[in-house]
């Protein structure tokens, strides 16, 4: 790594330097990045329930396998940047609504950024591929076809509390959809549908979680850095 002064001349803030980072080509993990899927093992996810992620590995990538439930980190988060990688099985083409390609991308365990195809399939704007669930529509559609790879790279700040449990600030989402701006810091108010309710309220962090709604969508390339 390239290593720079902590403080740079002539800087008279003396605000401490941005920390070098090697960024990465063709949306693989930059330099200080967890990575939480490399295409071989679900070493890093297990089922909400206990117990090892029953979903399917194969080539890059993993399938939900439906009826198995769904999956959760095993290491809980909080403010992050999260890449990752999806698609919508082609056999969900010509299905309708919500049962088109439906999963969601958790963050914490309980703020759905959803996944659908939202390509050859119409549903409320605030179902669609790109929202965070009944609260906020994407800014612009961006999807791709089912079958071909798409990609979500998620800022998460996470809600903050007082002592005796108020809610301080809420969390917020910026999400970009293959590159596509769709969330610009919205704020998040509260749960979304089918969050993981055992997990205990008023956290600062938790596990992300992937979600069994039935369909056999498809993850790569995950990967995750702390802010
Ligand atoms: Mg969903």
């Amino acid at each position: 790594m390239n290593m720079m002064p902590v403080f740079a001349q002539n800087n008279s803030d003396q605000l401490p330097m941005p920390e070098v980072v090697n960024p990465a080509e063709n949306w693989n993990a930059p330099s200080d990045a967890i990575i939480l899927f490399n295409g071989k093992s679900l070493d890093h996810f297990e089922s909400i329930e206990g117990g090892p992620a029953q979903w399917t590995v194969e080539g890059n990538h993993f399938t939900v396998n439906p009826g198995t439930g769904s999956i959760h980190t095993r290491e809980p988060f909080g403010d992050c940047q999260l890449h990752i990688e999806w698609r919508i099985p082609t056999e969900d083409a010509n299905k309708e609504g919500q049962k088109s390609g439906n999963s969601g991308i958790y963050m914490m365990g309980k703020y759905e950024v959803q996944v659908l195809n939202s390509n050859s399939n119409v549903t409320y704007a605030d179902g669609q591929a790109g929202a965070i669930y009944k609260q906020h529509p994407p800014l612009v559609n961006a999807s791709r076809e089912p079958g071909e790879w798409q990609v979500y790279d998620i800022i998460f700040t996470a809600p903050t509390y007082t002592p005796n449990g108020i809610e301080k600030e809420p969390g917020y989402l910026t999400v970009f959809h293959n590159g596509v701006l769709v969330q610009n810091h919205s704020d998040i108010k509260g749960p979304t549908t089918a969050y993981n309710k055992n997990l205990p309220e008023n956290a600062i962090e938790g596990p992300i979680m992937l979600q069994d709604h039935s369909n056999k969508v498809s993850y790569r390339n995950i990967w995750i850095r702390k802010l």
